[in-house]
């Protein structure tokens, strides 16, 4: 399948001011108390990695380990993506990896309409940063809502979607052009950990990511 063709992107930062933007997003999150989220978590999960990576992945929300930590995908679930990134001949710190929601929801519930509402601005904000060639969705939540879609990730995976797409671009109030990220939803490592057979299909996704970074 012939790769899609990147919509050209703003300049990219230097990394120096990468670094420093990404520190001003965090410093604005701060001690954050805007949703009740902040009751009962231990840390907030900012993001981790490179802050002018090609790469991101992006989950839906911390779980306990994360919680703990204070870093994205650290439990059983976050190993199995390292081993993933691995793969694909990257290390951690060569990709950058954040949630859409930033503080656990207590007994990993998921994230409420309001509490993904007070977070994703920071998230978009750290995707206007990097601006990465390519993000890959982990999951249901985290494409959902990218993608603003309420189309199940089985329908949306194998394909890449030009992001922000029109509907996004409005909603988010982006400054990114329309389509200038390839986006590739897969399932997220947590499914991979109860449906092992689902790893072949998400290492296809894998490889069409890096044949787009190979290219491009
Ligand atoms: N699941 C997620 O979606 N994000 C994490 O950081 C950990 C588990």
């Amino acid at each position: 399948m012939p790769m899609p063709a990147s919509l050209p992107r703003p300049a990219l930062l230097d990394p120096r001011e990468a670094q420093a933007r990404i520190e001003e997003i965090r410093a604005d999150i701060g001690d954050c108390k805007r949703c009740r989220l902040c009751e009962q978590r231990n840390h907030i999960v900012f993001g981790v990695g490179n802050p002018r990576a090609e790469l991101m992945f992006v989950g839906e929300a911390p779980g306990r380990d994360e919680d703990l930590k204070g870093e994205p995908f650290v439990g059983r679930a976050g190993q199995l993506l390292t081993k993933i990134i691995e793969a694909m001949k990257f290390k951690r710190e060569d990709v950058y990896i954040a949630n859409v929601v930033k503080c656990r929801p207590p007994e990993n519930r998921n994230p409420a309409p309001d509490e993904i509402a007070t977070c994703e601005p920071y998230l978009l904000r750290q995707i206007e940063t990097l601006q990465p060639k390519a993000i890959v969705g982990l999951g249901n939540f985290a494409v959902q809502t990218l993608l603003q879609t309420e189309s199940k990730i089985t329908g949306l995976r194998g394909r890449f979607h030009p992001w922000p797409s029109a509907i996004v671009k409005a909603k988010f109030e982006t400054c990114l052009p329309e389509g200038s990220i390839q986006m590739m939803p897969t399932y997220h490592p947590a499914f991979l950990l109860r449906n092992p057979a689902m790893k072949r299909p998400v290492w296809e996704d894998m490889q069409k990511v890096m044949e787009l970074l190979k290219k491009s």
